[in-house]
């Protein structure tokens, strides 16, 4: 009797829980990976990060293989064939345990639900885990045992209840000592898993395997961490852990993230401003996840606050086009949007900029910016992301309010005050100067702005304003 393991975001041997206790029974264990086609187009899945996974699955088969645990790789069309899969993967090995860690978003815990009853009925147990939040969802709740919309009370009551817990991060798993009869599957049974798919190879940027993301850990710890709070504001300097990549996949856990801090500042951050802010960055990416189990709403497309789904959002294709392309004429928000498309990664100060500038100045619908980031992203992450949208767009809980809409411009002479940032991204303002740079003269080579920002500003404003206060939706 084996143990199974089915491996989702959660792409690393240490500190997987799944891993780790399927490890523990000792009777030999077998991971799977199911790659679902309609998953794909659901989540917008970018073509980098299709290509991340594929080089964590070649590094995680190697390294599996040698605590002598087999990987092996299937290929659905359809999610509802997923739990028929699985049940089948799991019979083949005569599996009596199958183990995976909790994922949070709507279609996800439906799948989950479906393959925990059909493999119950046939008399295997489930085991679910919790490893993506280092709170799991529902164990941050007000007096009145409800859950927080507000990120600072959110935080608090977050930091109140993790002291308790133990953020130890598990080890490898224990290498199983039968020799397993079962054969791995072949490197180009992965590969032949996303056949058919666009694959963009980021390599070069974005080395795979959870090894790369400890060392991007120690590196940011030991020279970043501290000027974290001075530095992560501004996008021409490396200043943030650029460790998103890894979350995503998990090949990095929060608790690994969390308990590098903890080891750094000797367990007690509150004497360096950096470590602190860092940590409140971890808090936002789990406030997130735990809004989207809180209030599933968030999963079907729909804004958080629903009064907002009446704003009248303009479907305006051009506009919408030379924003994905970086040819808006703001050269903050074209070099962001270059960024994008070139690395499948923005920082965030930018993501805010041009969410706001997409949704409040060419009054675009988020949910076509939400899908154009997952598309590029190498770290689309759905409650990141989405949370991140509603929050520009002011649909979202503790979303920035309707009237402070930032200026692109000044947002630019602000953080990228000598304009180096634009300079790399955008070579046809290159030769300005400083001042120009931000809000360039007419270019026979670069568009003018492609909205007027301050009329636009405005009437975003009276239009949410306006906005009937009760759901019309
Ligand atoms: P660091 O500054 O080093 O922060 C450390 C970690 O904290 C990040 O890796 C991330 O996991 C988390 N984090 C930081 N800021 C946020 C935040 N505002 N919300 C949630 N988690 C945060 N992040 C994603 O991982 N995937 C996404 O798809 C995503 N989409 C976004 C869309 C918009 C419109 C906005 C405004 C933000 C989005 N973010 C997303 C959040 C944030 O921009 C990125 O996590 C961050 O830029 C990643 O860079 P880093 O790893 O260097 O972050």
């Amino acid at each position: 009797m084996t143990a199974l393991v089915w491996l989702r975001h959660d792409l690393r041997l240490r500190d997987n829980p799944a891993l780790f206790k399927a490890a523990e029974l000792g009777a030999g264990v077998v991971a799977v990976y199911i790659h679902c086609d309609a998953y794909v187009r659901l989540h917008d899945q970018s073509a980098a990060q299709r290509d991340f996974i594929r080089r964590h699955l070649h590094i995680l088969r190697n390294e599996l293989a040698r605590l002598n645990i087999t990987l092996l790789v299937s290929r659905v069309e359809k999610p509802a064939q997923i739990a028929p899969e699985l049940l089948r993967l799991a019979q083949s090995v005569n599996a009596s345990h199958c183990f995976f860690n909790a994922e949070y978003p709507v279609n996800e815990l439906n799948r989950d639900m479906a393959a925990n009853q059909l493999l119950r009925e046939q008399g295997i147990a489930v085991k679910r885990c919790h490893d993506r939040c280092i709170v799991p969802p529902g164990m941050v709740r007000n007096g009145q045992g409800e859950p927080y919309k507000v990120f600072t009370a959110f935080k608090k009551k977050w930091l109140q209840t993790v002291m308790p817990l133990s953020l130890t991060p598990l080890a490898l798993p224990q290498s199983q000592t039968l020799d397993s009869v079962i054969k791995a599957c072949s490197p180009d049974a992965i590969d032949q898993l996303f056949s058919g798919h666009d694959l963009r190879d980021l390599s070069a940027l974005w080395p795979a395997g959870e090894q790369e993301a400890y060392r991007r850990l120690d590196d940011f710890i030991a020279n970043g961490l501290t000027q974290y709070l001075d530095q992560r504001d501004y996008p021409a300097i490396a200043g943030t852990s650029t460790l998103s990549p890894y979350f995503a996949v998990g090949s990095l856990s929060p608790r690994q993230a969390l308990s590098a801090v903890l080891a750094y500042t000797y367990g007690d951050w509150s004497g360096n401003a950096g470590a602190a802010c860092w940590i409140s960055e971890l808090i936002w990416r789990e406030f997130y996840q735990h809004v989207v189990v809180d209030y599933p709403q968030v999963c079907k497309r729909k804004a958080m606050q629903a009064h907002t789904e009446a704003f009248p959002w303009q479907k305006d294709t051009a506009l919408f086009e030379a924003w994905c392309k970086g040819m808006t004429g703001i050269p903050i928000v074209d070099a962001a949007m270059r960024q994008l498309n070139a690395t499948g990664w923005m920082h965030n100060r930018l993501r805010m900029v041009v969410a706001m500038f997409l949704t409040k100045n060419c009054q675009i619908d988020w949910r076509w910016g939400e899908q154009y980031f997952m598309s590029q992203l190498i770290d689309g992450d759905f409650a990141a992301n989405n949370g991140g949208w509603q929050w520009s767009a002011s649909t979202g809980t503790d979303a920035a309010p309707y009237f402070r809409i930032f200026n692109p411009c000044s947002q630019s002479e602000r953080f990228d005050p000598k304009g180096d940032f634009i300079r790399k991204w955008v070579p046809e303002v290159a030769h300005l100067s400083a001042k120009e740079i931000h809000n360039p003269p007419p270019l026979i080579k670069y568009p003018r702005p492609i909205v007027d920002l301050s009329e636009s500003r405005k009437a975003t404003i009276a239009l949410f304003k306006n906005l009937p206060p009760v759901a019309t939706t």
